[in-house]
């Protein structure tokens, strides 16, 4: 599935600019430096990919990749900028609200969470549309090369519990390092049996 090529499709800013439906999709959603950018590279052998570090102000959009033939990656904007402006989080809530409303070949949204941090209020917004819209999800942890490993039993249990009541969520976790290589072959395998559903 990962073998073939990686490319970039298009980015659309509103629901009327989305490509038309060719794949199964999976897309993947955080906060401003989760670490999205590094995991979408990192899982796609491809260095530039998504660009690291997205400047906070620059448009929303959805951003369409497309790997090899069989699957559609879609980067979804990064959320929780610490004084957002109202319009933006409007912007991004409509927007995201559209696509997952009215993308019938969306096959599982990857939440990503930074280890360090846990579920925190930034993420409420995405996880509450998530269970609104009933798309399936599934929390991938970043930068787990960051946590002691004295500290990860208790990081995994603090996480389960914030999605203990939610719905949509898928009960398992994965964990994950671009960095360090941790959990990538886990999370393509995630991917490879969802899409052989
Ligand atoms: P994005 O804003 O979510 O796309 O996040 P980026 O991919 O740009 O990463 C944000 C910052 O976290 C960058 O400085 C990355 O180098 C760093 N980062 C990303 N993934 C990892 C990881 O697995 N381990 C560590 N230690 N740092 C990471």
């Amino acid at each position: 599935l990962f073998a073939g090529e990686a490319t970039f499709m298009k980015g659309a800013v509103a629901i009327d600019g989305l490509p038309p439906i060719e794949t199964v999709e999976i897309a993947f959603a955080g906060r401003s430096n989760v670490g999205k950018s590094s995991l979408v590279n990192a899982l796609t052998g491809r260095k530039t990919l998504a660009k690291v570090s997205n400047t906070p102000g620059r448009t929303q959009e959805l951003n369409f990749f497309r790997i090899g033939t069989r699957l559609t990656m879609v980067d979804m904007p990064g959320y929780g900028f610490a004084e957002a402006p109202e319009a933006k989080v409007r912007a991004w809530t409509r927007l995201v609200l559209d696509y997952l409303r009215g993308r019938t070949n969306l096959g599982r949204v990857y939440v990503l969470i930074d280890s360090r941090h846990g579920v925190k209020n930034t993420d409420t917004p995405v996880l509450d549309l998530l269970d609104k819209t009933a798309v399936s999800y599934q929390v991938v942890l970043t930068k787990w090369d960051q946590v002691k490993k004295g500290d990860r039993e208790t990081r995994l249990d603090e996480v389960r519990a914030a999605l203990a009541r939610r719905p949509a969520a898928y009960p398992e976790i994965i964990v994950t390092s671009s960095k360090e290589g941790e959990g990538l072959a886990d999370l393509k395998a995630a991917i490879v049996r969802l899409i052989a559903e």
